[in-house]
């Protein structure tokens, strides 16, 4: 079995968010997908350890915000890597509430979204969503999971369904470039990593110069 097949197929990147007793929460969804047209519904699969998970089951609703290409790589570092359990995600993003539920200003789309069924996974669940109300918000070009990995450079959370643990990754690339250990960003710019200023950051997840390593 050749794991990395599942490189091989295709996700977008989304915000999966809800309310928890008044406050914002989120994560970065990328197991999203339309199911049916009438009722119009939307599976997505959240892990269960997310702090999210819990609060979109006692909410009972979710939205999920579509990022474009475009998108900030910190605003996915912050909705990846950290969690809303400590953390205000949206203290520092843009959100309007549409039928009560956050949706990102810089999204290209949203789907507000009634849980109307969920199936369990030792992981994760896959929540089923009535679709509410969606919108177009612009024309930018929404992000898939191959772009994320292969522009942006980043990775799966290690919550994600698509995350894949680093030794079982058969090609990884160059063996001598610094990668971030939190969210395996790996540095590409043309300042040697070790030129860099000490209070570079990662461009993903927002961590110090000194969680990265080299590869090997
Ligand atoms: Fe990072």
């Amino acid at each position: 079995m050749n794991i990395m097949a599942y490189w091989n197929m295709s996700y977008g990147v989304y915000t999966a968010t809800t309310m928890d007793k008044g406050r914002p929460v989120g994560c970065i969804a990328n197991s999203a997908m339309q199911v049916t047209v009438e009722p119009a519904t939307i599976a997505v699969s959240i892990n269960k350890d997310n702090y999210t998970h819990g609060c979109i089951e006692e909410c009972g609703m979710f939205a999920l915000s579509v990022l474009p290409e475009n998108s900030d790589p910190k605003l996915i570092g912050s909705f990846g890597f950290s969690s809303g359990r400590n953390t205000d995600k949206f203290d520092s993003v843009d959100y309007t509430l549409i039928e009560g539920m956050p949706v990102l200003s810089s999204s290209c789309g949203h789907f507000i979204c009634k849980v109307v069924s969920k199936l369990d996974t030792p992981t994760h669940t896959v929540f089923l969503g009535e679709v509410m109300d969606c919108d177009v918000m612009n024309t930018d070009t929404p992000m898939t999971y191959a772009y994320y990995h292969k522009v942006i450079k980043g990775r799966a959370p290690k919550n994600a369904p698509t995350y894949i643990p680093d030794e079982l990754i058969v090609d990884q690339g160059d063996k001598s470039a610094w990668v971030c250990t939190v969210c395996s960003y790996e540095y590409d710019g043309e300042t040697p990593f070790e030129d860099l200023p000490e209070d570079y950051v990662c461009p993903i997840c927002g961590q110090a110069k000194s969680v990265f390593s080299k590869r090997n």
